[in-house]
């Protein structure tokens, strides 16, 4: 259920389309088992970093939020047909639900290397990010 895309052309189309030319573009997932967060797109580290989140947040693993003769608050038919306690886990540890990025001359200002990542740790619904620029 691990998926990283790069979102990172994406986002700097919406911010051309904002018009914005000095600012800050925030981008974030309204959702808790996703992440967007910043690095590099290099296949070698994108191995690295799914195979330290399974050893950090093991699947087979009990979690009290898939169990349901403990749990009552928030239920979810999906969480009941497919438990994602490891995918809320996942996303707690990565620390944030969303990046900010400087926006200068209309564009962002990403580091050489630096994409923008959009982490999905349960990957069996559908989502969306939230892209607001603002500046002038
Ligand atoms: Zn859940």
């Amino acid at each position: 259920g691990l998926t990283v895309t790069d979102i990172t052309d994406e986002v700097r189309d919406a911010v051309r389309e904002s018009g914005i030319q000095a600012g800050i573009c925030c981008v974030y997932s309204p959702h808790t088992t996703c992440s967007v967060r910043i690095n590099e797109w290099e296949r070698g580290f994108l191995e690295d970093f799914a195979v330290m989140l399974k050893r950090l947040v093991p699947t087979e693993h009990y979690y009290a939020h898939d169990d349901w003769d403990r749990r009552t608050e928030n239920i979810c038919p999906e969480d009941m047909d497919f438990g994602n306690g490891h995918s809320h886990c996942m996303a707690m540890l990565l620390g944030t639900a969303g990046e900010s990025v400087p926006v200068r001359d209309g564009e962002l200002c990403l580091g050489t290397w630096q994409r923008v990542f959009y982490a999905e740790f349960d990957g069996q619904r559908r989502k969306r990010v939230v892209v607001k620029a603002m500046g002038m």
